[in-house]
C-alpha cells in the first residue's frame, strides 16, 4: 500500500499521489454499492478482478488508438495512472435495452438497439446523476459543445472495439458506463475503470436472465454467485490477447 497522501476515496476505489505530479496510483477496493449507495457490500476479491479486467481493455484500446489514462499495474489491485481533470460525465453507451433505459422508457429488456445510443448523465452524487440534454450539459458548463462531440465519437469508437473484443470471450457488451478526463494539454483521455462493475455483460452460452448475468447487476439483485461471475470474466478476458494477432499497429 503506498505512504502517499490520500487524494480522493470513492465508493470502488481510492486515489492516491505519487512523487511525479503528472502520476496517481488507483487503489480498487471490494466494496460494492449500487443504487446510489443506499445498498452496500463487499465482493471477495473485486479489487484485483477489476483492477486487472480494467488494464487489459485499456491496453487493448491504447493498441487501437484510444488514448487512455493506464500506464502500469503494479499490484494487482493497484493501477498507475496519468493524472487527468476529471469531466463531470458519466457517459453509457448502450447497445441492447437494459437497467434505467427500460425503466424510464418502457422498452422491453433485451431489445436490441438499431444504432447504440449515446447517453450523458451529471456526475453528481447529491442530485442522483440525472441524465442531462445536450442543453442542459452546456448550461451548467459540464463540457464544451466540442468536447462533446469528441466525446460521443470517442464513445462509439470504444463501443465498437469493446463489443468486438468480448464477442471472443462469448459475451455481449450489453451497456457500458465511461468517465473521460483532461490532461494538462486539454487532451482527452479515457478515464476511470471499465469492469464488470461498470458495464452489462451477458453470457451468449446461457439464455436464462438471471443465469447470464456476469456483472453487478448480480449484486444489484441478489442473483448469487457474484465472485464466480466476476472471475468468469477476468478468465475469459485475460484468454485474449491485447492486441489481435496480424494487427499489429506499425
Ligand atoms: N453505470 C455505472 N455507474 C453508474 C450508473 C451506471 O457504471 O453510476 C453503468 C451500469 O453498470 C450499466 C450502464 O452504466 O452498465 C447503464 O446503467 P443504467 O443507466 O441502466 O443504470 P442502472 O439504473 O441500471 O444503474
Amino acid at each position: 500500500m503506498s505512504a502517499h497522501p490520500v487524494l480522493y476515496e470513492g465508493k470502488a476505489k481510492i486515489l492516491y499521489a505519487t512523487d511525479d505530479p503528472d502520476v496517481l496510483l488507483t487503489h480498487f477496493k471490494d466494496d460494492a454499492t449500487a443504487f446510489n449507495a443506499q445498498k452496500r457490500g463487499s465482493i471477495v476479491g473485486k479489487g484485483e478482478m477489476n483492477c486487472a479486467i480494467s488494464s487489459h481493455l485499456f491496453q487493448l484500446l491504447e493498441a487501437q488508438g484510444i488514448a487512455t489514462h493506464w500506464l502500469s499495474s503494479p499490484a494487482p489491485n493497484e493501477m498507475k495512472v496519468r493524472s487527468v481533470k476529471i469531466l463531470p460525465l458519466e457517459v453509457v453507451v448502450r447497445n441492447i435495452a437494459a437497467g434505467s433505459l427500460c425503466q424510464q422508457t418502457g422498452l422491453p429488456l433485451g431489445m436490441v438497439l438499431q444504432e447504440p445510443l449515446v447517453e450523458f448523465y451529471y456526475k453528481n452524487d447529491a442530485l442522483g446523476d440525472p441524465l442531462l440534454t445536450l442543453d442542459r450539459l452546456l448550461l451548467l458548463e459540464l463540457a464544451t459543445a466540442d468536447q462533446v462531440e469528441a466525446l460521443r465519437t470517442k464513445a462509439l469508437q470504444i463501443d465498437r472495439l469493446l463489443s468486438d473484443f468480448f464477442q471472443k470471450c462469448g459475451i455481449t457488451l450489453v451497456d457500458f458506463k465511461l468517465e473521460f478526463g483532461l490532461d494538462r494539454q486539454q487532451n482527452i483521455l479515457l478515464a476511470d475503470e471499465i469492469s464488470p462493475d461498470t458495464c452489462r455483460l451477458w453470457n451468449q452460452a446461457d439464455t436464462d436472465p438471471a443465469q447470464r448475468v456476469l456483472d453487478k447487476d448480480r449484486f444489484r439483485h441478489d442473483l448469487g454467485n457474484v465472485e464466480a461471475a466476476y472471475r468468469q470474466v477476468l478468465e475469459r478476458v485475460l484468454a485474449q490477447p491485447v492486441q489481435p494477432q496480424g494487427e499489429a499497429m506499425l
